[in-house]
């Protein structure tokens, strides 16, 4: 069975433009690899953060919807966005952090120290020290040391009134195997990774449903190795019942769509051809990148998109 490597990228919705890139490729220090348009909507932003490429497993990407109202966090949402950083980084985020004006609480779960904090549009964000991260270079490119530089994606919390149904989609569709439970946290593992192999799945008792919006998450998309691998986990979804898209060009990848059973919309993408497909890695994020169907557009779509910087 072609089993997915873990998450491929997160796909979340952002609100004001100019504190939304300087909040995460100044800040945080990852890499604006990619920015482009919704390719359904192409009045509106699609903004890529990652590592040096926007590698699977590091991609966090952003709808920019400024007129929509703020979400709210509640069941039925993926939630809390882990990165992944070096074992000897904490201090210097906890400082990074404070001098940045973020609050940021220290916790340990499951055996790890976890940093957790909001982004300005109320984002949940968590830094984690990962051995796994310790092992992988860093981009030093931005205001961030590569020594302390984000890797990429620890995992991402999920919160769910009946996880037994995510959890056999995220095992049988994906290849995922339970792994340790804490209090009402159970784990779930990617075969290999390294980055964004986790998935837990939390279940708050008595938690309202969540509603989509400024500051949560829109989508989780989950590694397929090429076309064959993406098929045949669209087909293992089919037989779960779940109602799966045809393969959408989405240029960078290639994706199908379907909603999971606790209600967050999950995708599939390949790993090939990636960000640097149509601009060198050197210069990744340094313009507006269209899709050649919008290229006849581009005057009209540039002239109508709010500034970032
Ligand atoms: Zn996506």
């Amino acid at each position: 069975m072609a089993k997915s490597a873990g998450i491929h990228h997160i796909t979340a919705i952002a609100g004001e433009p100019k504190r939304h890139v300087a909040f995460y490729s100044r800040a945080l220090g990852l890499r604006f690899v990619k920015r482009t348009v919704n390719f359904d909507d192409p009045g509106t932003w699609h903004l890529y953060f990652g590592d040096e490429v926007g590698s699977p497993g590091s991609a966090l990407t952003f709808f920019l919807w400024e007129n929509v109202p703020p979400g709210k966090h509640g069941a039925g949402e993926a939630q809390e966005i882990a990165f992944a950083i070096p074992e000897g980084s904490l201090e210097f985020w906890k400082k990074r952090l404070a001098d940045k004006g973020v609050m940021a609480e220290e916790k340990t779960r499951l055996g790890e120290t976890v940093l957790t904090f909001d982004d300005p549009d109320g984002h949940k964000l968590e830094l984690v020290a990962s051995k796994t991260a310790s092992a992988i270079p860093g981009w030093g490119g931005g205001e961030v040391p590569a020594v302390h530089a984000i890797r990429g994606f620890h995992g991402i919390t999920l919160e769910l009134r009946h996880p037994e149904r995510t959890a056999r989609v995220l095992m049988e569709v994906f290849g995922f195997a339970p792994e340790r439970s804490e209090g009402n946290r159970q784990r779930f593992l990617a075969k290999d990774g390294p980055l964004g192999r986790i998935v837990d799945l939390r279940t708050t008792p008595g938690l309202a449903h969540a509603s989509q919006g400024i500051g949560t998450v829109h989508h989780v998309a989950f590694r397929a190795a090429d076309d064959a691998a993406e098929m045949a986990m669209r087909e293992r979804a089919l037989k779960l019942g779940l109602q799966a898209t045809e393969q959408v060009e989405r240029l960078y990848f290639r994706s199908v769509y379907f909603r999971e059973p606790g209600g967050i919309l999950f995708e599939i993408a390949t790993d090939q051809p990636g960000f640097t497909l149509d601009e060198p890695k050197e210069k990744l994020g340094s313009k507006i990148a269209l899709p050649p169907w919008y290229e006849s557009r581009r005057a009209e779509i540039e002239a109508a998109l709010p500034p970032l910087e």
